[in-house]
């Protein structure tokens, strides 16, 4: 969608994963360090994040890695599988980089290794990219997210402007998935349990009745794509947010892998916009 993190060039970097803990039982956090991390840098946007790369299962990459290379001399098929990250938090003093994994079950690449991945190993990563942090002049603030999204959520509340008015809803499955966040006075963090309700149902409902509490909305919305379309919907067109104060795009798609997602993003985004624009004509 349009106001998507804005594109750098991408920087490759190698971390070693120095520890991993599980924050809730589908939330894992692994830090990555080592000596080649001492150039990262992030720290502009709250919704830093990275690209970590899954080598493919028996090929042998050029070493020194070198994804350039990769690209101009491999089959598209041998090419790493990229997962997108959020840059949960970077300590600069200390070249340590924490990144918090949904376990979302058996299934894909970036959450059973989260899952299994042991203090030494390393993985290589682009990044960062980024886009949003949130304004220090806007009237007050609207956070929406599933648990894909609630690393940067938190990163967001962080940032706040002391006594800034903000709405926050997070949904996730359940109680024990809720997590300790640093949220400014002013800030109304509410919790939202699927159970085994569609991801998003219950943000949709609760963005569509909430009395806004002001002018001047800043607002990050991200999450699966499905429920991401609906209140992008609704906040364009009905409450007459324009795209500058919206930070806003799907995180994943149900039923898809983030290669698949990544491909049809661009014609889910050009439907989504054509839409809108009928919409508000
Ligand atoms: C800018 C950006 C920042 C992101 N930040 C984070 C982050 O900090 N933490 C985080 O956990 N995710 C984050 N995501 C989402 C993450 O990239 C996707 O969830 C990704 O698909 C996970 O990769 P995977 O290898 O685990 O699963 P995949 O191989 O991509 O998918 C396998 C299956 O799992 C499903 N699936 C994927 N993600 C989820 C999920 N969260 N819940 C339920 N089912 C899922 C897919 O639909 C598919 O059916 C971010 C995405 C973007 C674009």
């Amino acid at each position: 969608m349009a106001n998507e993190p804005a594109r750098r060039k991408p920087k490759l970097h190698r971390g070693k994963v120095l520890r991993t803990e599980r924050l809730t039982p589908h939330m894992i956090r692994v830090v990555l360090g080592g000596e080649e991390l001492a150039g990262f840098g992030a720290g502009e946007f709250t919704d830093h994040y990275v690209k970590l790369l899954f080598p493919q299962p028996g090929v042998t990459y050029p070493e020194p890695f070198d994804m350039e290379l990769v690209r101009a001399e491999m089959p598209r098929e041998q090419w790493p599988s990229t997962r997108t990250y959020t840059v949960r938090s970077w300590d600069a003093d200390a070249a340590e980089l924490a990144i918090d994994f949904v376990h979302h079950g058996d299934k894909g690449l970036a959450g059973p290794w989260a899952a299994r991945v042991q203090p030494g190993e390393e993985i290589y990563f682009n990044g960062p990219g980024g886009g949003y942090a949130p304004s220090a002049d806007a009237g007050w603030h609207l956070l929406v997210g599933d648990e894909s999204a609630l690393p940067a959520i938190a990163a967001a509340l962080e940032r706040l402007p002391a006594g800034a008015p903000a709405r926050v809803f997070i949904e996730v499955i359940g109680p024990e998935e809720e997590q300790p966040l640093a949220a400014p006075d002013g800030a109304a963090v509410v919790w939202l349990h699927r159970g085994g309700g569609q991801v998003g149902d219950l943000l949709v409902e609760a963005v569509q009745k909430l009395d806004f509490p002001g002018e001047d909305v800043h607002a990050f919305v991200h999450g699966e794509a499905n429920f991401v379309k609906t209140l992008r919907r609704h906040l364009r067109v009905e409450r007459g947010l324009p795209m500058e104060r919206l930070s806003i795009s799907g995180y994943w798609r149900k039923g898809r892998d983030e290669d698949g997602w990544q491909s049809s993003k661009r014609e889910w985004n050009r439907q989504v916009e054509a839409e809108e624009a009928d919409a508000l004509a």
